[in-house]
């Protein structure tokens, strides 16, 4: 099925597509904006090496350089930081290079493999880092709506709760946010 207007497939086929460069059952995330406008990861995920997954440009067309919809990090790229963290610390930039392109982004898409965590520290904290940069976008009135997901969030059962309500509490600053748990990515 291909990007469409159902965050719940976007983020399944978000990380099937992602998958291709983990190795082994490594922990890797990707985030992506407006899925359902683009209908497919710009650049296409074949057409950029692993280590490029965080590059905020795309392929050089002929004849301007494409800006990336899509950012992915993989823990054999990105440790001893959590892959969160690597995408987190382009964010900024790719930001303002996709709405300079595309126009502001509408929508975000962000699934992990691994629930974002709650440990670790300065390498970790993933979840609190990426509510804190919500936050600071829905300050500067940049209102998108975001979609988050994981397939896996048996690591740590207490640490799952906390997550889901640190990320679910954003509704209280008016940022519209939804949750997708346990999403399967086989197949
Ligand atoms: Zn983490």
């Amino acid at each position: 099925m291909p990007y469409n207007t159902d965050p719940r497939n976007n983020l399944t086929l978000l990380g099937r597509e992602a998958k291709l460069y983990r190795t082994g059952a490594e922990q890797f995330c990707v985030f992506a904006m407006d899925l359902e406008d683009h209908k497919a990861l710009i650049p296409a995920v074949v057409s950029r090496p692993k280590e490029k997954c965080v590059r905020v440009g795309g392929e050089h067309s002929d004849k301007q350089p494409q800006v990336a919809n899509w950012l992915a990090s993989y823990w054999t790229m990105s440790q001893p930081r959590h892959t969160e963290q690597q995408v987190l610390a382009k964010f900024d930039k790719w930001y303002s290079r996709y709405a300079s392109t595309y126009g502001e982004p509408s929508t975000l898409y962000i699934y992990s493999f691994l629930i974002p965590c709650q440990r670790d520290g300065s390498n970790g904290h993933c979840a609190d880092a990426i509510a804190d940069m919500l936050r600071g976008y829905q300050a500067l009135g940049k209102n998108m709506r975001v979609y988050v997901g994981w397939s896996n969030d048996d690591v740590d059962t207490d640490m799952a709760h906390a997550t889901k309500h640190a990320l679910a509490d954003l509704e209280d600053d008016d940022t519209q946010i939804a949750i997708f748990p346990r999403l399967s990515i086989a197949g």
